[in-house]
């Protein structure tokens, strides 16, 4: 029998201001919180009990586990000051007691590792540890193992200058239970500093070939996103293709602080583009930023208001919208580059929400906008193409992201680009 310890209670410095919302542990990675998928894999491996620590935000997490559904008993242990990660094993010392193994996953790595794959080699060796490692692209960041013909770890060393290996530690392990107790006994603070290298030569590593990130840097997790889609269950491969399209300066005429049906003036070829792309089998998304709702400024009766003044407009056209999303929130920082809200342009929540309701492969998909926002909303979700309709504000200054996007006079052009691909 095996139980799993979640070490899940990091702040996410790196990841704010994001994380000043949303504990580390919770934030989305193609729309569902990274939890989420560490659940999946300890049920799926057979394990029926864990623990996991929580500290910034605890309560976010709290209401996590009280949704989740009785396959797992998901027990919380609350520090109030950051115990590290072989402290928490020192606050829980009876956790292993009726058990033969523990499994300790950091929570802030993204994996599609087989955890039934990994307890089944460490059942098979008889050393009490086993680390799991994967291939490091930056293996002088990263905890570096040298194995002997025999997968035993003979050396180990945090952040080394000069890497014997590319095997980095993935942070996750197996550990005997009687080791886990003695482990409990050293009163130690991290695991990889301070307990790890006493067991160097009693330790076996066990490569995995597959994708593992950490997502812990604002490049790292953004990546993860795109990579989401094609590595989890969600499908967001497979399904209908869709056009997101932006509503103020690429659907309808930009009105600064839009509050009125009667401001709504449907761009000039906006009917037919519409027409045009539906016709062609895209369903047509709109995804909208709404700050004036989260400003008070508008409510979201105002804005259905708004939305039913735009589908009139289209009807005239005889055409439709498939789909509206739109997000509330206000924004905590100027630069439309940073995704300070999942939701929010350029954060790509709207699109993998709508990707997963509506049943649309997102590799197959557009994204027209005329904000750098809505373009890197639509590189995140992992979309085929990027429209930009070429305005004196889209860009900002913002020419030398590593996202390559087409730009075009106006919504025609882009039409003809799309059906035309
Ligand atoms: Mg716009």
């Amino acid at each position: 029998m095996t139980k799993a310890m979640l070490l899940a209670a990091g702040l996410g410095t790196r990841l704010r201001p994001l994380t000043n919302q949303v504990t580390k542990c919770l934030v989305p990675i193609a729309g569902r919180p990274l939890l989420d998928y560490w659940v999946e894999k300890i049920i799926e491996a057979g394990i029926t009990e864990a623990l996991l620590n929580t500290h910034h935000l605890a309560s976010q997490v709290r209401d996590y586990i009280a949704q989740l559904d009785k396959n797992l008993q998901l027990i919380e242990f609350y520090e109030p000051k950051l115990l590290g990660s072989a402290g928490t094993i020192a606050a829980n010392p009876d956790f292993a007691n009726d058990v033969d193994e523990i499994i300790i996953i950091y929570a802030d790595n993204f994996s599609d590792i087989n955890l039934a794959k990994l307890l089944n080699f460490h059942r098979h060796h008889p050393d009490p540890i086993t680390m799991l490692l994967f291939h490091a692209p930056n293996p002088k960041a990263c905890g570096i193992a040298e194995l002997d013909a025999q997968n035993r770890i003979i050396s180990f060393a945090e952040k080394p200058k000069q890497p014997k290996t590319n095997f980095a530690n993935a942070g996750i392990y197996v550990i005997d239970s009687k080791t886990y107790r003695e482990i409990a006994t050293m009163q130690a603070f991290d695991l990889g500093f301070d307990v790890l290298p006493k067991f160097i030569g009693k330790m076996k590593g066990w490569v995995w070939d597959g994708y593992h990130t950490d997502i812990g840097t604002y490049k790292t997790y953004l990546q993860a996103q795109r990579d989401a889609v094609e590595l989890t269950s969600d499908k967001f491969n497979q399904g209908r293709p869709a056009i997101f399209i932006d509503r103020d300066g690429t659907l309808i005429e930009s009105v600064h602080y839009l509050s009125k049906p009667e401001q709504v003036q449907l761009i000039a070829g906006g009917g037919e583009a519409i027409k045009k792309l539906r016709k062609a089998g895209f369903a047509c998304i709109l995804v909208t930023n709404q700050s004036p709702i989260g400003q008070g400024i508008i409510t979201e009766e105002d804005l259905i208001e708004i939305h039913n003044t735009l589908s009139a407009q289209l009807a005239k056209y005889g055409t439709q919208l498939d789909g509206f999303y739109h997000c509330p929130a206000v924004p905590q920082v100027k630069d439309r580059t940073i995704v300070d809200n999942y939701d929010r342009k350029p954060g790509p929540g709207m699109l993998f929400k709508a990707a997963k309701e509506m049943q649309v492969d997102l590799t197959s998909s557009w994204l027209i906008g005329d904000m750098i926002s809505d373009i890197l909303a639509g590189y995140y979700a992992n979309c085929k193409g990027l429209i930009l309709i070429e305005t004196d504000r889209g860009l900002e200054g913002k020419t030398t992201l590593p996202v390559k996007w087409n730009t075009v006079p106006d919504l025609k052009t882009a039409v003809e680009l799309i059906v035309n691909y």
